[in-house]
């Protein structure tokens, strides 16, 4: 078990691309760490450099206390699981989850018994005789996760573990990773680029956006209070509402206005950007859909608008309001299933409302 230590580290690839722009982080010991970001942000490429698979390109990585820059893979004891599962085809269930430890030259019986134990831990049991192409999706990444455990790491890595797998399946290898990281009480680094996974699994989230980090947090903070605009988009589905205008006072109430929409927001929030010299200046007011109702709520902002249409989840609905130009999401229950076209007052929760600066994209208020 070991924390992990990156300082001002950079991979810069041979035709002078940054894949990863100064990244600093400190991962604490037995922590569940989740790198999550678009497609190219560079959170594999982080990861490969923990593993040794790439070449630090500057700053320095230390896991536990020792700066492994250039420690070869095998020697820095840490087990890493791929989307692929890249399990050996010719080989049983038990050889695939052997062989590490065969090459180790570990003695047999002890492979025996941490094999038997991973298998138990697993539920692989009755499958340790079994070819991979005997074996569902789901039933191969545990023999990857098994592979992995029985080598007893100090940290584990896996790159989109379940990408692989069905919606059904990955929610219950989800679920049973995390409890794998219970009991193994060892380090976890996951990449993914699905922000369900990021928020039900991680201790802490990094969100990275061209290969700088954006934000790292708890789930509940990226959610709550995202540090800036691309978090707050990325994280929540749907995507928080975005409105650009300007706050306004009239008397002593506060407003944020555009050209198609004037709502009331907190007097708190509002004197707290006037005396940050935001009154009258272009801003972002940022409210996610769930934060929006269609019944009566004890709120002083408001809006009209027409419905333009409606997803029924079951649950919930999503209902696309528009008050003149202006597209506003809302997450509703279904209580009152909304018909299209239809003119609807809705409800937004002031407390909720985040407010960006426009040019720095930064929340103001946090
Ligand atoms: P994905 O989810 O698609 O795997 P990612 O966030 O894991 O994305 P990386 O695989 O880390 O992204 O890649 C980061 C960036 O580095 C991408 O823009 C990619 O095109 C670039 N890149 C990766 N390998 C090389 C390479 N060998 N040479 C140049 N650029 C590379």
């Amino acid at each position: 078990m070991a924390g992990l230590k990156f300082e001002h580290i950079y991979k810069i690839y041979d035709n002078k691309f940054t894949a990863v722009n100064d990244f600093n982080l400190e991962i604490k010991d037995e922590e569940f760490i989740v790198f999550v970001g678009p497609s190219g942000c560079g959170k594999s490429t982080t990861l490969r450099m923990v593993a040794g698979l790439e070449e630090i390109s500057k700053g320095k990585l230390y896991i536990g206390d020792r700066l492994v820059n250039d420690i070869e893979p095998k020697d820095r004891d840490i087990a890493m699981v791929f989307q692929n599962y890249a399990l050996y085809p010719q080989m049983t269930v038990k050889d695939n989850m052997s062989y590490a430890l065969k090459i180790a030259k570990v003695p047999k019986e002890d492979i025996n018994r941490k094999v038997k134990a991973a298998a138990e831990v697993l539920g692989l049991e009755q499958y340790l005789d079994r070819k991979p192409a005997a074996l569902s999706g789901g039933q191969r990444q545990r023999v990857a996760l098994g592979r992995a455990i029985v080598r007893n790491p100090q940290v584990f890595l896996m790159d989109e573990p379940l990408s692989n797998l069905d919606a059904k399946l990955r929610v219950q290898t989800r679920a049973e990773i995390s409890k794998l990281h219970e009991q193994l009480a060892t380090t976890f680094i996951y990449v993914t680029h699905d922000q369900t996974e990021a928020m039900t699994m991680a201790d802490r989230i990094v969100i990275m956006n061209n290969g700088v980090i954006q934000q790292v947090d708890t789930p509940i903070n990226v959610y709550s209070k995202p540090e800036n605009l691309f978090v707050a988009t990325f994280i929540g589905s749907p995507q928080m509402n975005l409105i650009s205008g300007k706050i306004i006072k009239e008397d002593d109430d506060y407003y944020m206005e555009n050209e198609n929409v004037k709502f009331h927001i907190s007097q708190e929030k509002a004197l707290k950007l006037q005396d940050l010299g935001y009154l009258s200046k272009d801003i972002v007011c940022g409210i996610r859909p769930e934060h929006i109702y269609d019944g009566f709520r004890k709120t002083n902002s408001t809006l009209i608008g027409k419905v333009d249409f409606v997803e029924l989840l079951g649950a919930q609905q999503y209902a696309y309001i528009k008050c003149k130009e202006e597209k506003i999401t809302c997450a509703l229950s279904v209580e009152n299933l909304l018909e299209k076209n239809k003119e609807i007052k809705i409800y937004l929760d002031e407390e909720k409302m985040h407010f960006f600066d426009k040019e720095s994209q930064k929340n103001i208020l946090i």
